[in-house]
């Protein structure tokens, strides 16, 4: 058996990846609507381990290549791999990796390029690597040193913008500003990255949710991500962060169903990025999971689906308002 450390966390769009990682965890950990990798403290691993880890993988897709032509099947190579828990074996090869956890860049330059050049002389017939990074982390790093990395072999960047809005990012404390936001795209836009933005509805809360918009789109628009990708702030996956803690409280209004749909109708609606892609690919985002499309040309269509999307949300919340009040009354 071959084993190798993986991340806790990857991007929906990185479930055929081959996944490693090369920090554990968060250095800021502090955004108050996140449960991702609270606790353990951040730390960069050795070159040496995340190399035998390569290796390890190496030598797993190797024996997976072995087994699949000892039992006759070495032409159906990637449902052989699939089935036995290899997706990222995508035709035998490993095309796509992510490299986790939460801010992969913060680590020295020469140290990521060395990674990179370990990971493409290994599997050469790599065609993506992507990470997940900070902002504030994107903005610390020279132009030359994005350069570096890009011309290294990592070729996109998933970026945790939540929300556009000042007021917004500092009540959750995201720890970087609007303004921040912007300037990192854009830096990593032209070092010639693919940058995919990750959008948070809901989480200016029912108090917020106008600013939270207008913000964000304000920022996109700036920036023109490559991919703008929608994450539902979702509470109730993660008991116990601080936002919830707000929320129980009474601070902090989370967004109803139809609220949400309003929120990244009002959204789409603000966009002014030009052929840019608009995921919906969260498995928690409810009645958003079907407005994929790109901007401008699919707008109609977005706007469409949101508002057939309304009534079942309103009626969800009805529901849930009235099982509720059952509870309630059950228990009082
Ligand atoms: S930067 Fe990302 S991983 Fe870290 S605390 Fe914030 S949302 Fe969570």
């Amino acid at each position: 058996m071959h084993f190798w450390e993986i991340p806790p966390q990857r991007p929906p769009s990185e479930a055929y990846s081959l996944l490693f990682r090369a920090t554990r965890n968060c250095p800021w950990g502090r955004c108050e609507f996140c449960g991702n990798y609270r606790g353990p403290k951040f730390a960069i691993r050795s070159l040496q381990e995340v190399k035998q880890d390569i290796e390890a993988a190496k030598a797993a897709a190797d024996s997976m290549l072995e087994w699949a032509e000892r039992i006759g099947s070495a032409d159906r190579i990637g449902l052989v791999a699939r089935t036995n828990g290899m997706p990222w074996l995508v035709d035998g090869v490993v095309k796509h990796v992510f490299i986790g956890d939460a801010d992969s860049p913060i680590m020295k330059t020469k140290d990521l390029v060395e990674i990179l050049d370990f990971l493409h002389e290994t599997f050469p017939k790599l065609e993506r690597v992507t990470t997940y990074a900070r902002a504030k982390t994107l903005l610390r790093k020279s132009p030359e040193d994005l350069k570096i990395l890009r011309q290294a072999g990592l070729t996109r960047l998933h970026v945790g913008l939540e929300s556009g809005d000042d007021d917004v990012l500092e009540y959750v404390h995201k720890g970087t500003t609007a303004d921040e936001m912007i300037r990192s795209g854009l830096k990593v836009v032209e070092a010639g990255f693919e940058l995919s933005e990750y959008v948070m509805p809901g989480l200016g809360g029912r108090e917020r949710w106008r600013q939270h918009v207008r913000g964000t789109a304000m920022v996109l628009n700036r920036i023109h991500p490559h991919f703008i990708r929608l994450r539902t702030l979702n509470l109730g996956m993660v008991p116990g962060v601080p936002l919830s803690e707000k929320n129980r409280r009474g601070e902090f209004s989370t967004e109803t169903l139809e609220g949400l749909v309003t929120e990244v109708r009002a959204l789409i609606e603000a966009l002014d990025v030009t052929s840019e892609l608009i995921v919906s690919d969260f498995a928690l985002n409810y009645y958003l999971l079907d407005i994929d499309g790109r901007l401008p040309e699919e707008r109609e269509r977005m706007l469409r689906t949101l508002d057939g999307a309304l009534p079942m949300a309103r009626q969800k919340d009805e529901d849930t308002a009235a099982a509720r009040k059952r509870w309630d009354a059950e228990e009082g």
